[in-house]
């Protein structure tokens, strides 16, 4: 069943995602249904062999697969839910990016009007997408995805988190937040040290070691947080928090901004306060798994 290449698919939203989905569809050989608001989105896929549906219910009916990338949810909601929209059957695919609760909203949402409904994240850039380097995420039942998988392998590297249509999403902030911690972190080296005249790209290979070898001890701290026990294995909190006003000290000094250093060390001081300096670094879960104040 769904023999790769044999799939029809329909892609809905050809921005530059959409685009990028349809042709990497069309370049795996399905023959690709598109429909987008702006109909001349379509032209170069037209050309590669997609065909164009006038109208979104066509080109839901077109497809035994329909993938939707689009702005928002509210977009994907108006969308599917026109009048003349059949979702009885339909196996929809949503790679549009949105937060949990919308996740499982509208899988609740399709599901109520009979469509099989997957969503995902797409953690890649529009020029990864049909290589390895595309990294999709989708949940919700498994053996919808599993029918779908190697259709879907035309986008990139695609994988299952789980029955709970929430995940993908979850990750896909969860992933963010992982980005712009490392850069944020990266900025605020690189503005101390062109201060000393060392510039971004002389930091940037020693910065990049840094990151590596921390997340080398993710999986060693992950399992104290699974555990919920930190004994000071490398070093205690209360040393670790020596250092961060070092590193507040410094940004003051030299005159760059001192936001995150503070507010690194306003999160460890508050866990140092509730009894937790000698423990270990992860122990600042506690501090991150609930709201400040609580
Ligand atoms: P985009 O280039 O701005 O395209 C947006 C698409 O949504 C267009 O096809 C647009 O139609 C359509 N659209 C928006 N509102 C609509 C409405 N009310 N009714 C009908 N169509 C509507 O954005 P994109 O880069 O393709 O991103 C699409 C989704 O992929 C977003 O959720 C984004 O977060 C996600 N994503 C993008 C990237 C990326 O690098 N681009 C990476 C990961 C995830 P028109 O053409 O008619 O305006």
């Amino acid at each position: 069943m769904n023999k790769k290449s044999e799939t029809s698919v329909t892609v809905i939203g050809l921005g530059l995602m959409g685009q990028a989905l349809a042709g990497a569809f069309l370049t795996a050989g399905h023959p690709t249904t598109v429909w987008n608001r702006t109909a001349a989105k379509a032209d170069r896929l037209v050309a590669r062999g997609a065909r164009l549906a006038p109208t979104v219910a066509d080109a839901v009916k077109a497809g035994e697969l329909t993938v939707v990338c689009v702005t928002d949810y509210d977009a994907v909601r108006e969308l599917l839910g026109a009048g003349d929209v059949e979702l009885g059957g339909a196996m929809v695919v949503n790679l549009t990016s949105g937060d949990s609760a919308q996740a499982r909203e509208t899988a609740r949402w399709a599901e109520r009007r009979g469509a099989r409904y997957l969503d995902g994240a797409i953690m890649a850039i529009p020029s990864g997408i049909g290589t390895s380097e595309a990294v999709i995420l989708h949940s919700g039942p498994q053996s919808d995805f599993e029918a779908y998988e190697s259709t879907l392998g035309a986008l990139g590297t695609v994988s299952h988190l789980g029955a709970d249509h929430g995940l993908a999403s979850l990750y896909d902030v969860a992933g963010l937040a992982m980005m712009w911690s490392v850069l944020n972190a990266w900025l605020q080296g690189t503005a101390m040290l062109r201060t000393a005249g060392v510039d971004a790209a002389t930091y940037a290979p020693f910065a990049r070691q840094i990151a590596v070898g921390v997340a080398e001890w993710l999986p060693g701290y992950a399992e104290q947080i699974d555990r919920g026990s930190f004994p000071a294995e490398v070093a205690a909190l209360e040393t670790e928090a020596r250092a961060m006003d070092h590193l507040i000290e410094e940004s003051e000094a030299l005159g760059v901004n001192a936001e995150l250093p503070r507010l690194i060390k306003a999160m460890a001081e508050r866990a140092i306060a509730a009894g937790h300096g000698g423990e270990q670094y992860p122990v600042l879960i506690e501090e991150f798994g609930r709201p400040r104040g609580a």
